[in-house]
């Protein structure tokens, strides 16, 4: 539905895009993740038709976003990093004049629709100025979705929400998404675990990782960490046990109360081999528990490489 292909974007001497490529199918939940700085705003604007890109296309339904901005800007719901709020009206009025702007005809029965679905309800008649950032959010969106569009665009909808107002702004999403393909940024992982089927990690301009998060929880860079508890070993005596394999580096040895903690990473799963290993001795394994790697260390992972 939407093919972003060699997607390039120079500010002067700044590269801020250098050769984006992603494909996002109809229906599909995307998060867009990187560190500040990365280009996912870029992206999104050159996507909603705000800039244009220096070199490269991003198509909606086969339409070059460059060549037919109109009908494209048709498709796409946007609500950017600092919702555009008119300040002094209500609530109610505002979406009447989104309404407006957008042609819809059933403007009463529309304004409902959208109060429900983003819980603005109980606010429409006070003036958006006295809102919190939250439910500015939330009308955010509701102006965003006003014409129904098939595309649904965020730049960090939850920025500076606090954590209750995350839940709830991230839920929203959720059930826009069952309907629509919903694109949006954030520099929180949690978030994009949370709500996306899909997370694409830009990072410098180019994309770093594209998969699901379960995906990309499995990938080899982040490899993974296993934690054991062993009775009977001294510290010098696990790390000479844990020296003898390869590809396994200690994380964290410490004795607990009930024996010998330890934290290592292996790039492939050693669990039988370390079994095998304690068996020829004469400690007790209590625990071994396998962790796949967390998001934020891929991530941290994938954004450092490089540097
Ligand atoms: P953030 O999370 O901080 O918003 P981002 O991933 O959205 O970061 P962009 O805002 O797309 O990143 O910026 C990408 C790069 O382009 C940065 O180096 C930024 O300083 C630069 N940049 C963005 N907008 C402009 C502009 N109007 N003029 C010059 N440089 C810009």
């Amino acid at each position: 539905m939407i093919s972003i292909e060699n997607l390039v974007k120079d500010y002067g001497d700044t590269r801020a895009l250098d050769g984006i490529n992603v494909e996002i199918p109809r229906g599909q939940v995307i998060g867009l993740l990187g560190p500040n700085g990365a280009g996912k705003s870029t992206t999104l604007r050159i996507l909603t038709g705000f800039i244009p890109p220096s070199s490269g296309s991003i198509r909606v339904k086969g339409l070059d976003v460059t060549e037919h901005p109109t009908e494209v800007k048709k498709m796409i719901g946007y609500l950017p990093e600092s919702a555009p709020l008119y300040s002094e009206m209500l609530v109610y009025d505002y979406l009447n004049y989104i309404a407006d702007i957008r042609g819809i005809r059933q403007k009463a029965d529309r304004i409902i629709e959208l109060s429900e679905l983003c819980g603005i309800t109980n606010v429409m008649h006070r003036p958006v100025r006295n809102l919190s950032k939250g439910y500015k959010q939330r009308v955010g969106l509701a102006q965003a979705l006003m014409a129904d569009p098939e595309i649904l665009v965020l730049d960090e909808p939850t920025s500076g929400l606090d954590p209750n107002q995350i839940v709830e702004i991230r839920s929203i999403i959720r059930e826009i998404g069952k309907e629509k393909t919903v694109i949006f940024s954030t520099h929180i992982l949690s978030e994009a675990e949370a709500a996306c089927s899909r997370v694409v990690i830009i990072n410098k301009g180019s994309v770093a990782a594209d998969g699901s998060t379960e995906m990309l929880k499995n990938a080899e860079e982040g490899g993974r960490s296993l934690e054991l508890l062993i009775e009977g070993p001294s510290e010098k005596d696990a790390e000479s046990f844990f020296g003898a394999f390869d590809d396994v580096s200690l994380d964290d040895i410490f004795q607990n109360g009930d024996g010998l903690k330890a934290v290592i990473n292996c790039k492939n799963d050693i669990r039988k081999e370390i079994y095998l290993k304690l068996k020829d001795t004469d400690w007790i394994l209590l625990e071994m528990v396998q962790k796949k790697q967390s998001l934020e260390n891929i991530f941290r992972v994938i954004t450092r490489e490089g540097e």
